[in-house]
């Protein structure tokens, strides 16, 4: 007994302070003009570089936290600050463990680093998976990856969309087809270095909300990359294809494709604990806002009606962290997901944030409405974190496949 806690330990209470600090100090206060200019806030990504907030270190760092609450921590406050800056500061991040993820040692060695940069030259990176066609659907993929043996060279040739970063970042991470036979097991990612001919940025897009993170079509058109920019090699390629192949052929073969889900599953509370940090500031901010707005010779506050709606607000933004954290201990601990906890969290703390924002603007009235008010903000940012990484109506599939296990469509 007495090991169970709830509680951050010392060294996280720092590092979310000095987190929130950050936040506090230098992203709140300049997340309306990014906003309005829809540019990524390079300024800004440089200021969290030099103080370590931008580097991979600190993120390995988080990553590693033997609790499991480093990420979800991290995230929860940076979206608090302003979630299209954050955005810019950790979508480097998703393709960051791209190659984390499937790269060999030399290649982490080599690619990641120049995904961040350094303080006095920062960049970003890409994470390319989704296709005009190909949103939900990834099996639907067209992006094709052709080896070239005589050159060593892979030829990639196709069209990206909605990639954060894309065309911006230094290094872009590209997920291709290899084997069209094969369906989400014949895909394979790359590394497209910087410079690299044959990419180049299609639109870019404007958006509803996270309008400081840059997002845009990336197009790829007889794109050479070296044979050893495929991320964990080609032997290692050739034999995943080949025990694919045999266990396509054989029954129960769809299993590869929810080992591959489960991964997916892994990432998904930190969309969670994203969602949970734009509630938290709206419902801050509302309740504040309560307290001192007067209307009938008193705080609106004073009105059950008011008070019960932030009653309902802090206690689903509570219950959305506790699902976070589940699921995130869970994935560290090495635990399956076996009732898809990490889609659980993401779908209730995604819609939470849609629902919590918006009850934020009702709360204050005509001036949450304005774009004087940073809850109109938040309100637009939060509808993202039910698209992204699987959209809300995805979750529910995939928990309700986990709990059935049936192929629910
Ligand atoms: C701002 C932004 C940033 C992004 N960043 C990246 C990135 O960095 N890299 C990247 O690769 N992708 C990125 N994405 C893409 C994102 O992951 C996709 O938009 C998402 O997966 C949904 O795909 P889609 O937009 O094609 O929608 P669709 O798949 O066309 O879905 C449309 C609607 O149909 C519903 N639907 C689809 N299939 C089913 C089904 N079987 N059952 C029930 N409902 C269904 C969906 O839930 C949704 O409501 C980003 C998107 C946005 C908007």
């Amino acid at each position: 007994m007495g090991d169970f806690t709830l509680e951050l330990n010392d060294d996280q209470q720092s590092v979310r302070d000095w987190i929130h600090g950050f936040a506090a100090d230098v992203m709140r206060p300049a997340a309306a003009e990014w906003d309005e200019r829809e540019e990524t806030p390079w300024p800004i990504i440089q200021e969290a570089a030099k103080i370590g907030l931008y580097s991979l270190d600190f993120y390995a760092q988080q990553f590693f936290d033997p609790t499991g609450l480093g990420i979800p921590m991290t995230m929860e406050e940076l979206f608090w600050g302003d979630a299209g800056i954050a955005l810019s500061i950790v979508g480097t991040g998703l393709a960051a463990v791209g190659v984390l993820a499937n790269g060999t040692e030399e290649q982490i060695g080599t690619w990641v680093p120049q995904m961040y940069g350094d303080a006095d030259d920062v960049k970003v990176a890409a994470f390319c998976s989704s296709e005009p066609d190909a949103g939900s659907d990834v099996g639907a993929m067209r992006t094709r990856a052709v080896y070239d043996e005589a050159k060593d060279e892979w030829v990639l040739n196709g069209t990206k969309t909605w990639a954060t970063n894309g065309g911006i970042a230094n290094v872009h991470v590209v997920v291709a087809v290899v084997d069209p036979d094969l369906g989400t097991r014949g895909h394979a990612s790359f590394i497209v270095p910087p410079g690299t001919p044959g990419l180049s940025q299609g639109q870019k897009f404007k958006k509803h909300g996270i309008r400081a993170s840059h997002t845009a079509e990336v197009v790829l058109e007889d794109c050479r990359i070296p044979g050893d920019c495929l991320l964990g090699g080609k032997d290692k390629l050739d034999e995943r294809l080949a025990r694919a192949r045999e266990r396509a052929k054989a029954p129960g073969g769809e299993r590869v494709k929810n080992a591959a889900m489960a991964t997916f599953e892994a990432s998904r509370p930190a969309v969670g604990a994203m969602a949970v940090g734009t509630a938290r500031a709206a419902y801050e901010y509302a309740l504040e806002y309560a307290r001192s707005r007067e209307q009938f010779g008193r705080p609106i506050i004073d009105n059950q009606g008011v008070a019960f709606q932030l009653a309902d607000m802090r206690t689903q933004i509570d219950a959305a962290r506790l699902l976070v954290w589940r699921a995130s201990w869970m994935a560290t601990a090495g635990r399956p997901f076996t009732s898809a906890e990490g889609s659980m969290s993401k779908l209730f703390a995604s819609e939470t944030a849609k629902k919590v924002t918006a009850q934020a603007i009702q709360i204050l009235g005509g001036n949450g409405y304005t774009r004087e008010y940073p809850v109109e903000r938040m309100h637009r940012d939060s509808a993202i974190y039910t698209i992204f990484e699987g959209t809300s109506e995805i979750q529910r599939l995939v928990i309700a496949r986990t709990l059935s296990g049936l192929p629910i469509r």
